[in-house]
């Protein structure tokens, strides 16, 4: 049994290898190192796959959501609606441009944002909501885009996990996450779902005005080759990474329903438990199987309900089984992002959440041999 890893990306380089090799050397000779044509390849095939109008790529995740929230002319003092329980960075970005964070609860099932929870956050001062697709399910976006509509507000999709999911409506309507609300942000971190071998991001709209605003934006703020008409940042992702994505890309579809398949294992294997509550899909899925393309399993999440979840890291540890806790801190309590506004009575599902969590290996390599090695391990610890 191959050693087993949270993330195996030597595992997985070895299917694109001769292809990353040749695309590195041509970037290398070419000295097309920033903004060259693999970068604009790579724009135009991510714009194809999601069947979005515009991408524009960025050097990273954090920095797409923020970019996100200054083509959109969001201003200090305008409040944005987050979930409690997700990575900080998406709350960092709204900090950092002087912007009201309010962090709501989230729903218990798919550990998204619960939609009553942030409808009783919206005052006059809100500006917009943050869906994040945790884990790589999509939010309810049904009933965000209806709560958006009603009051008025843009929704900017934290799709750092979920690149490639798709979300089905009530009509049957399938669209890729990301292309749902008024902008998208992503991540091409190594271990996201469409990973680079450094750091990248891109930002996806379909709206031809925002784009423009954004392609200056991430340049300086240049329209014109030193005409800087607004104030910008310098965010570009590079040709090496952008050919990594090349390689990748057509193989994010097959990438997705190996976790898929892998989730459905671990599910199978730890079915029936009373102390294990396994991760379901909400959004028209009848659950976890190998045709349905909802859940792109950026994690595989168990809540561990007897207390003994940090007991469980540790045995998996012992036994030489990487695990993770996202997240162990809900961002409310979190020394950057307290504020005197929340109450904890208004997080009872994060406040819980944080203590049941775990997250099991997840990556397209995983074999079944050890799917079976580390179901017998949590399931022999929690007899
Ligand atoms: C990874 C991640 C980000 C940030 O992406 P970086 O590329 O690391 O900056 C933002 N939001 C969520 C939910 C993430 O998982």
């Amino acid at each position: 049994m191959r050693k087993i890893q949270m993330v195996d990306l030597q595992g997985q380089f070895e299917g694109i290898k001769e292809q990353v090799n040749a695309s590195f050397d041509s970037v290398l000779e070419s000295a097309a190192f920033i903004n060259g044509p693999e970068v604009k390849e790579f724009q135009k095939e991510l714009e194809n796959y999601l069947g979005a109008k515009h991408v524009i790529p960025c050097a990273n995740g954090t920095d797409a959501l923020q970019i996100c929230m200054m083509g959109l002319g969001l201003k200090p003092g305008d409040e944005v609606i987050t979930a409690d329980f997700t990575f900080a960075a998406t709350v960092e970005v709204i900090a950092l441009l002087g912007l009201t964070p309010v962090l709501v609860d989230v729903d218990e099932e798919t550990f998204n944002i619960d939609i009553a929870a942030l409808e009783k956050a919206i005052t006059p001062k809100t500006k917009a909501i943050v869906p994040v697709h945790l884990f790589g399910q999509c939010a309810n976006m049904e009933r965000i885009l209806d709560v958006a509509e009603r009051n008025n507000l843009f929704i900017i999709e934290d799709n750092a996990q979920a690149i490639g999911a798709n979300y089905t409506f009530k009509n049957g309507q399938k669209k890729k996450a990301g292309n749902i609300g008024h902008v998208a942000a992503t991540s091409f971190f190594p271990s996201k779902n469409l990973g680079c071998y450094g750091d990248g991001g891109a930002i996806f709209t379909n709206d031809d005005e925002l784009a423009h605003v954004i392609r200056g934006m991430v340049n300086h703020g240049m329209y014109e080759r030193y005409h800087h008409d607004v104030v910008g940042v310098n965010s570009r992702l590079d040709s090496l990474q952008a050919a990594v994505l090349r390689a990748k890309l057509p193989k994010l579809d097959e990438y997705n329903a190996k976790r898929r398949s892998s989730a459905k294992k671990y599910n199978e294997r730890l079915a029936g438990q009373e102390n294990i509550i396994l991760p379901k899909t909400n959004n028209g899925c009848e659950g976890i199987c190998n045709s349905c393309d909802c859940h792109v399993f950026h994690q595989y999440t168990l809540r561990i309900t007897n207390g003994k979840r940090d007991a469980l890291v540790k045995h998996l540890n012992e036994n030489n089984v990487p695990c993770g806790v996202y997240y162990p801190i809900p961002l409310h309590r979190q020394k950057a992002y307290k504020d005197e506004r929340y109450d904890e009575a208004d997080f009872p599902i994060t406040n819980q959440l944080v203590q049941e969590v775990i997250s099991l290996p997840m990556h397209t390599e995983l074999e079944d041999e050890q799917i079976d090695f580390i179901t017998e391990l949590v399931l022999n610890f929690l007899k």
